[in-house]
């Protein structure tokens, strides 16, 4: 599947490029960097942008080579020498357009580009991808914002790369350099920078990078949707559980999942706001891994439901807040790298509103060192609430993911305060996204 991402400098295409493909679990295609690469290549050489067959030469030549770290971030090489730095260079950017507007340039790095979308799942940014290089791509994004903002956005984060450099950062000289290169990539002949019909216009001026990527994801839903839910991964029973509470949830419910990128990889204790019998379902449907449960011993007394149950991950826990066997059933989980959902304020509450927190999440995390994800679910209550006996038909669900909180392991604070100080941080973050769900 190839997804692309076109528009202007400083929209956040390759922020976004990178945090969709790791979600994905894409691979990634900044073609920015491959037309800098080269025009870091030809300032290398001297040559100049004039002297055609000295550029073609120069074409034969020229060999990227990328690698990726382990954070999924990709280097640059050009001869053996890692150029991820050089490219970003004021001298670089300042002709790349001149360079990229070059014919036989493009020729070559769109053979480039097309060899290697072939045969992988692929996130590509650009200007032209989803107009010329990839015109039959399953998904095309093109993302605008006001040349103001996008001139804004590239102060702040030299200002933040370059904080040494701050009295050659000047606002206005960004703002300057973005509309002579606008103008360039959208008045060349080849391939100019345009939104191609058939993708997706957003405009990001007013949104945060979170938000740009849920409206994304939401626009591209049916089609991400094995991407997005792997359930291949997972065991029989609980993969056909899951597409039921899926296919119902979205098809009734609107569910709606923001944050997803904030979703850490391996081990967390999952801490959600608990009014409903659909808050676990809300949660599990949002992982695109199996999830565990903690489920009082009684349940496991009755007849095939607890045979269910213990297929759907659910461990038997005696229910009291700070039961040492709970505390031991949970941390036995976290240590082998599950995601266990707890609801720290303990059983379910009459309304959505986040009330006070029973201590025990805090030391799970000072135990563990595992990450603390806050959920906040809205709109179960409404669809099912506790006094009833059926849920209702409709409604509309949302399930907001808050940054994961990462115990410090370096404080000064002794082992009671830490506890405190990592349950208030919880209780702050599930506020936070309470304000958020208004
Ligand atoms: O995205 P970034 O600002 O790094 O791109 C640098 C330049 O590369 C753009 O200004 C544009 O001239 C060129 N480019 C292009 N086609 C692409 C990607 C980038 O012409 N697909």
């Amino acid at each position: 599947m190839i997804i692309t991402i076109d528009g202007p400098a400083g929209t956040g295409k390759s922020t976004i490029a990178k945090l969709l493909s790791k979600i994905l679990e894409f691979d990634v295609f900044d073609t920015g960097a491959m037309y800098r690469a080269f025009t870091w290549y030809l300032l290398e050489k001297k040559i100049e942008i004039h002297h055609s067959e000295q550029i073609e030469r120069a074409l034969n030549d020229f060999f990227l080579d990328i690698h990726k770290d382990e954070q999924g971030d990709n280097h640059y090489f050009v001869e053996s020498q890692e150029i991820t730095q050089a490219i970003r260079s004021k001298e670089v950017t300042e002709v790349v357009s001149q360079v990229s507007a070059l014919e036989v340039v493009r020729k070559n790095l769109v053979k480039l580009q097309r060899a290697f979308g072939k045969k992988r799942n692929a996130v590509f940014e650009g200007r032209d991808m989803g107009s010329v290089v990839f015109p039959h791509a399953d998904l095309k994004f093109f993302l605008t914002a006001t040349p103001e903002v996008r001139a804004l956005r590239r102060y702040r984060e030299l200002l933040a790369k370059f904080p040494d450099h701050k009295d050659s950062i000047q606002y206005q000289k960004i703002f300057d350099e973005i509309q002579l290169r606008d103008h360039r990539d959208s008045t060349r002949k080849l391939s100019p920078l345009l939104c191609p019909s058939d993708a997706y216009l957003i405009d990001t001026t007013e949104m945060s990078i979170e938000e740009v990527l849920d409206a994304m994801i939401d626009k591209g839903r049916k089609k991400l949707r094995s991407f997005l839910f792997p359930r291949t991964k997972m065991r029989g029973t609980y993969r056909n559980v899951l597409r039921f509470f899926s296919f119902l949830f979205c098809w009734r419910y609107h569910f709606y999942l923001h944050g997803r990128m904030n979703i850490p990889r391996g081990a967390s204790i999952l801490a959600a706001n608990h009014s409903s019998y659909f808050d676990p379902p809300a949660v599990a449907i949002s992982f695109s891994e199996e999830i565990h449960f903690l489920g009082k011993k009684a349940l496991f007394k009755i007849p095939i439901f607890s045979s269910i149950i213990k297929h759907l991950n659910t461990h038997p826990v005696s229910g009291k807040a700070g039961d040492a066997q709970t505390i031991k059933e949970i941390i036995k989980l976290l240590r082998s790298g599950k995601k266990v959902l707890v609801f720290p304020e303990g059983g379910r509450g009459i309304s959505e509103k986040i009330r006070e927190m029973l201590p025990g999440v805090g030391f799970l995390s000072y135990m563990t060192k595992v990450p603390i994800v806050p959920i906040y679910i809205q709109g179960t209550r409404q669809i099912w609430p506790t006094h009833k006996m059926f849920p209702r038909c409709s409604g509309s669900l949302h399930c907001y993911i808050g940054k994961p909180i990462v115990f410090a392991h370096d404080t000064h604070l002794d082992k009671k305060e830490t506890l405190k100080a990592i349950d208030e941080e919880l209780q702050t973050a599930l506020r936070t996204l309470q304000g958020l769900a208004k």
